[in-house]
């Protein structure tokens, strides 16, 4: 007998899972909105045109090896992603305050950071806004974290519970970790305003608060890259401390690479120093250090002017496109006249649209239209297409009548 025979059958991860059951459909009008990464009009995936130029530039660079990266990971991209989500002029970089990691994407990047908070923080309490994306739970909790939550979502609106979030910031123990989504909220595409952002850093920097951003969408939700970094730079620009984890699989199609980086942002530069000391106690024993192609890529095309313009060209279109799949579908539902208000549809920002249908909703639209999106009834519009939009409209129309 094995020694694992009494090991039962893990339940399948709740978003991935969902394209999971989407390869097993034969059904040839079968739709994965499940699936968090960028589609094109066709449905495919889309590898930047600036990310096959760095590769090719980095191919025929025969003075490239394959040594090991130090723990941190590439110096220069570590200063060159501070410098995405800070601004270039940001006084942080200029004071040396700002301690980065290369890490393994978003995910790793949060990970990181959760685990130097366990080890070096005093207070364990970190609070996630409730919904947010179903992975937070689990990192931070597994890097030994305690997770609370704090209200953000709004069912009757669909908009933002801007009154109950600033009452739980409120009652939190001072000290305690809050997680704010940068930009983009997942899975409710529901943002703050820049007044109720301010508002927010208020509280948070009067109660002592430490505030760690996950911004996995930069430049994806309005298109504009410093737009979509602006709530970080607000909290930067008092001088107060902060973590930021970066994704570059969104912005930059990167998914796979795992490209990210993890910034903690001190109040001077020896602490900032002893900080990033610290960080390479934390990284050493998970994985010794990180892989170079992704991150190379990424500082290839954000150190050349040529290639980071081209990029933000495309970056845009890709957000365009997402708010063009919004738009389509509102007036899709409009002209059915499908019963409820689909306003939300046009409101929310980002890759989601967080529909307000519910599981069961969710279920019959499987069944009956093999329309796949998680049980919360979360839709990636990045995988819809103009082709696509008139199916979902149906379906949808025949589950809320
Ligand atoms: N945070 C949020 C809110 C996300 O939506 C995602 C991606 N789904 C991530 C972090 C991490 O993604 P990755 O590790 O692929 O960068």
């Amino acid at each position: 007998d094995s020694v694992f025979a009494a090991i039962v059958q893990a339940p399948e991860d709740p978003i991935l899972g969902v394209t999971v059951a989407y390869n097993k459909d034969q059904s040839p009008v079968k739709l994965n909105l499940g699936v968090g990464a960028y589609r094109t009009e066709e449905g495919k995936p889309l590898v930047l045109n600036v990310v096959r130029k760095a590769e090719q530039f980095l191919v025929n660079d025969q003075s490239r090896v394959k040594e090991y990266l130090p723990i941190l990971g590439l110096a220069e991209f570590n200063k060159l992603s501070a410098k995405l989500i800070l601004g270039d002029d940001s006084p942080a970089i200029q004071e040396n305050r700002v301690a980065t990691a290369q890490c393994l994407s978003g995910t790793g990047s949060l990970r990181v950071g959760a685990e130097f908070l366990a080890k070096h923080y005093h207070e364990r309490t970190i609070y996630v806004p409730q919904p947010s994306w179903g992975n937070h739970l689990k990192v931070f909790t597994m890097a030994g974290l305690s997770v609370k939550t704090y209200s953000y979502y709004d069912p009757e609106t669909r908009g933002l519970n801007f009154q109950g979030l600033l009452e739980d910031l409120g009652a939190a123990p001072a000290g305690a970790i809050v997680l704010l989504h940068a930009c983009a909220h997942n899975p409710t595409g529901v943002d703050p305003t820049v007044e109720q952002w301010e508002q927010i850093r208020q509280l948070i920097r009067s109660k002592g608060l430490l505030p760690f951003f996950d911004s996995a969408y930069q430049g994806f939700a309005s298109g504009s890259l410093d737009a979509d970094a602006q709530p970080v730079r607000m909290f930067v620009a008092d001088g107060g401390e902060c973590f930021i984890a970066q994704s570059y699989a969104k912005n930059m199609g990167l998914y796979g690479e795992r490209v990210g980086a993890l910034s903690i942002v001190c109040k001077a530069a020896d602490v900032a120093g002893r900080v990033e000391s610290q960080l390479k106690l934390v990284i050493r024993p998970m994985y010794s250090n990180p892989p170079i192609h992704g991150a190379s890529i990424a500082s290839t095309i954000l150190k050349n002017s040529d290639m980071y313009n081209e990029w933000k060209i495309e970056l845009k279109a890709m957000a365009d496109r997402i708010i063009s799949m919004r738009k389509q579908l509102f007036d899709a539902l409009t002209a059915k006249g499908t019963p409820g208000d689909w306003s939300h549809i046009i409101k929310q920002i980002g890759m989601f649209t967080f529909t307000g249908l519910n599981s069961d909703q969710v279920a019959f639209m499987t069944k009956e239209y093999h329309i796949y999106m998680t049980s919360d009834g979360r839709i990636s519009m990045a995988g819809l297409s103009s082709s696509t939009v008139p199916h979902l409209a149906d379906a949808i129309h025949a589950a809320v009548t």
